[in-house]
């Protein structure tokens, strides 16, 4: 079992495939001169199937993989289908631009749910945040998914003046749709421009839905990250996820490993431990893992202040988002 000094079971572990990407998400990717990892720096498929067995060994029992963008990585589909013979609950996070290229993958790997972030409903706004002109594919991408009865999260980050105006219409896609719509409140990452008042928090966003829909409080999962919600007679839910302005760290059980297979036991950890380094050197990387967890602060990477208005962005230190894994 791996145990925080703060005793937090962890037992979910998130894999960073690749930092690359076929989008260019301003709040994400730092923008000029970002230089993705070469591919002799990140884990190969063998070593990623080897450290994840050793998480699972000390009682991981969820893997949610992501990145940059999983599906960009070549050999997404040998990963996907090793790490789906293990016991554990094996879960993606995309953009959904390659997913119809997948399908067969995540259907024989059993995958069930899949979360795909999407900000916006419209395509010139889409182009906007991401720089690329694929909204119709990421549609077209949660309709087939959504066919196939494979649960879709979509994750939304809420910026002000630049898609919270369409909350609303997120909601309503949930009368006829299965989907469950994720309102994540923006986070400051290394060079993704942060400004606190481009934050919309999650009593805003309820603020909001409040004005359109009534809505009814579902219950949370243990371990859950997000509060979620129905609006009656509709199929799909909702759910803020509030990181800024009330942090779910008591009952944080998360570890990531980086694509360059770097420990962080924190979204916003500024420590990392070089799992891979050991690994291909041949040690025994377990007591990393142990040292690792144990060093956890108990909120935020030890990095935050209460109040985000007062928060000092550029002292925080981290890697960017799309270096890290979501
Ligand atoms: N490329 C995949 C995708 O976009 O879903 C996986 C990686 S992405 C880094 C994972 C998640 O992190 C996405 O849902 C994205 O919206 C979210 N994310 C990235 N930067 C963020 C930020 N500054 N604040 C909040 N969420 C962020
Ligand atoms: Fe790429 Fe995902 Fe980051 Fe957008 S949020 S730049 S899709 S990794």
């Amino acid at each position: 079992m791996i145990l925080d000094k703060h005793n937090r079971i962890h037992n979910y572990l998130r894999i960073s495939l690749t930092d690359n990407c076929n989008l260019r998400c301003f709040y994400c990717m730092p923008d000029a001169d970002y230089s993705f990892m070469p591919s002799s720096q990140l884990m190969q498929s063998e070593e990623i199937n080897q450290i994840a067995k050793t998480f699972i060994s000390l009682g991981t029992n969820k893997i949610r993989l992501t990145g940059g963008e999983p599906f960009v990585r070549k050999d997404a589909d040998t990963i996907i289908k090793n790490l789906s013979a293990f016991p554990v609950k094996l879960s993606l996070t995309t953009n959904g631009v390659r997913l119809h290229e997948f399908l067969d993958t995540i259907r024989e790997a059993g995958i069930t749910s899949i979360n795909v972030s999407l900000d916006t409903l419209q395509a010139d706004k889409f182009q906007l945040i991401t720089k690329r002109n694929n909204f119709r594919r990421v549609w077209d991408n949660i309709q087939l998914l959504l066919e196939h009865h494979i649960h879709v999260k979509v994750n939304m980050v809420v910026m002000k003046g630049i898609n919270d105006g369409e909350i609303n219409e997120f909601v309503a896609w949930t009368k006829h749709a299965p989907v469950h719509i994720r309102f994540i409140e923006f986070m400051p990452f290394t060079g993704n421009r942060w400004m606190d008042d481009k934050v919309v928090t999650w009593q805003d966003i309820l603020g909001t839905i409040e004005t359109k829909f009534s809505w009814i409080k579902l219950k949370d999962e243990a371990n859950d990250t997000t509060k979620k919600y129905r609006v009656p007679g509709h199929q799909g839910t909702f759910a803020v996820i509030s990181t800024m302005t009330s942090p779910f760290c008591s009952t944080c059980n998360r570890m990531r490993l980086t694509a360059d297979g770097r420990m962080k036991n924190c979204l916003f950890s500024k420590e990392e431990t070089d799992l891979l380094s050991a690994f291909r050197r041949g040690e025994d990387i377990v007591p990393l893992i142990l040292g690792n967890v144990k060093a956890k602060a108990a909120e935020r990477g030890g990095q935050f202040v209460e109040d985000y208005h007062q928060l000092q962005a550029k002292g925080i230190e981290n890697r960017s988002m799309i270096a890290i894994g979501g």
